[in-house]
């Protein structure tokens, strides 16, 4: 093909821009066939014509015949104009002026449509603008929502601290009138005690269970991975519920490998995970019904865990939302019926924790059921999938001792022998202002050890520097000097530096446990204690502390 002027011509004609060629005083020369179209006029009409009748200006800027003028004088090389056509729709055009070699009278135009270009980038920027507030508004309602979620966790973190402290005094007193006075009392009344016992320990748990799902939501709860067997853990569990599948005639059937790598993760947390697992399945089956548990080794690196009963099932639409906390199925009736009823109605905060638990191993829960059907069990299947070995590390290295001491259960009668193994008086000395705790204390150890207890923590300073106590119990909450302060003073001193301390703690708080031992406290004992884990603290600081004298 060759390109000769005929081309060229036609090229300049059919060109989808407006290009025409005007006299310095401004008249229309030479105009293409584009430019006929866009001026919305034969282009003949045009030539010898100025265009100020056609061209307004472009958002209150210059005048066409400032253009021009500057246009003329060479100082304008691209300007925006509005291009009225009579009865067709103004356009928006780029005009852009350039002279012509060997052409001195002469100026040639280019108009250019962008109306559409402009009308899509206003659409642009008006989305632009919608969705920077519509930002700003998900910014602030996304603050709004951590301040409630912070709100909610410190309430329920404050309100369960303070549920234990009255919890004490209930589990408290009420132990040892189950202890001590079940020969003295009439049944009815000791059975009411004892069930006065059960809903302490039923409501410790819910505090407990709140105070978990607080941890997991605050991103803080805290890990002490071991090495164990995962099924001799789900048998010890399943064999933990005896009492209730027994009752209900259900049969729970394990399939395992003979020889399942061991496991690492936390071992008290897996507990939590398999009884919650497994409680439930108990608790949404009818009687006789039996639950299939399988652990399998999956790849190499990964367990896979299935619950499967054959219980009410869960709804398609809730399977998700079945793992939110506080979260229950409207159909919840059904497992409270006589037939299926277990242990009442719950909490709805089982799975959030297992949830919780798994995903801090590096692991992940779903479930699966056909979805709830009238008349019908279809059951419910819960897979876990979870790594061989979870790469977490113990978050807390001081009570990692702690936690491996197997917790020996004293019976207070049996303290008088060990009494005898410590050669001298033991005496104890409690600062606490809370008077029940400090009484049940009292009632619990007075029998073995001699008590002196201060209400405050100068008093408690005092008795301490005065009477050298054996052990120190203490409160972290102290009107005065708080715990942690009288802590770190015992300890800078000769005379107390070495006498075991240990705080009483609801350990509802952010890094209040830490806090015990950052002050220099040897132990903890979590509020609601009961009499025989108070004891059996007591008598392993004691053993701690001959043993050290021994061996210096
Ligand atoms: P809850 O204390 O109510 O049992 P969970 O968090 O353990 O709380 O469970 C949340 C809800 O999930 C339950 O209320 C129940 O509706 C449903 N659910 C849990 N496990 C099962 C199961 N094995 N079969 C049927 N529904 C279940």
């Amino acid at each position: 093909m060759q390109i000769d002027d005929h081309l060229f011509a036609l090229l300049f004609e059919d060109t989808p821009v407006c290009i025409m060629i005007l006299n310095v005083d401004g008249e229309v020369k030479f105009i293409n066939k584009f430019g006929g179209y866009l001026f919305s006029c034969p282009k003949e009409q045009l030539i010898g014509k100025t265009l100020e009748s056609y061209i307004n200006s472009y958002n209150f800027g210059p005048s066409w015949d400032d253009l021009w003028q500057n246009m003329v004088k060479g100082r304008m090389q691209e300007a925006r104009v509005e291009v009225g056509r009579g009865n067709n729709d103004d356009v928006i055009c780029l005009v852009s002026s350039f002279n012509i070699e060997n052409c001195p009278d002469c100026i040639a135009l280019v108009f250019r449509d962008i109306t559409q270009e402009l009308k899509a980038s206003e659409q642009i920027e008006k989305k632009n603008v919608e969705m920077a507030k519509m930002n700003t508004e998900l910014i602030r309602s996304n603050a709004e929502l951590k301040k409630v979620s912070e709100l909610k966790s410190n309430f329920l973190s404050i309100a369960s601290h303070e549920l234990k402290t009255p919890l004490t005094s209930i589990k408290g007193y009420s132990d040892i009138i189950i202890d001590n006075f079940r020969d003295k009392l009439d049944s009815g009344i000791f059975r009411m005690i004892e069930s006065i016992n059960r809903a302490a320990d039923r409501l410790h748990k819910v505090v407990n269970n709140i105070l978990d799902v607080t941890r997991i939501e605050q991103k803080r709860l805290r890990l002490r991975p071991e090495t164990f067997n995962l099924a001799v853990m789900a048998n010890d569990c399943i064999e933990e519920l005896s009492q209730f599948t027994l009752k209900r005639g259900i049969t729970f059937k394990c399939h395992m490998e003979s020889n399942p790598p061991s496991f690492y993760g936390d071992k008290m947390r897996m507990h939590q995970v398999f009884t919650n697992l497994f409680s439930n399945a108990i608790k949404y089956s009818p009687d006789g019904s039996p639950i299939d548990v399988y652990i399998t080794t999956e790849s190499e690196n990964r367990f896979h865990i299935v619950i499967k009963d054959h219980g009410i099932g869960v709804d398609k639409a809730e399977q998700k939302n079945i793992f939110d906390p506080f979260y229950e199925v409207g159909s919840t009736n059904r497992h409270s019926t006589d037939y299926t009823k277990f242990m009442g109605g719950g909490t709805g905060l089982g799975l959030s924790i297992v949830k919780g638990i798994i995903e801090r191993h590096g692991g992940r829960i779903w479930v699966e059921s056909e979805g709830i059907k009238e008349n019908s069990f279809p059951g419910s299947e819960f897979h876990v999938l979870l790594p061989i070995h979870s790469e977490i590390s113990w978050d807390d290295d001081e009570t990692k001792s702690l936690y491996f001491e197997d917790p020996r259960i004293i019976d207070p009668s049996e303290l008088e022998e060990e009494q005898e193994l410590m050669d001298e008086e033991v005496s104890i000395l409690l600062i606490d202002s809370d008077r029940e705790a400090v009484e049940i204390a009292r009632m619990v150890l007075e029998s073995a050890f001699d008590i002196h207890v201060a209400e405050s923590g100068e008093l408690g300073l005092l008795y301490a520097f005065e009477k050298r106590p054996s052990i120190i119990l203490m409160d972290s909450y102290l009107p005065g000097l708080d715990g942690y302060r009288i802590c770190r003073i015992l300890r800078s001193q000769e005379e107390t530096r070495n006498i075991p301390i240990a705080f009483f703690s609801a350990g509802t708080q952010n890094d209040e446990i830490q806090k015990c031992f950052a002050s220099g406290a040897d132990d903890f004992i979590v509020k609601p204690f009961s009499g025989r884990e108070l004891v059996d603290k007591i008598w392993r600081l004691l053993m701690k502390k001959k043993e050290e004298e021994t061996f210096k």
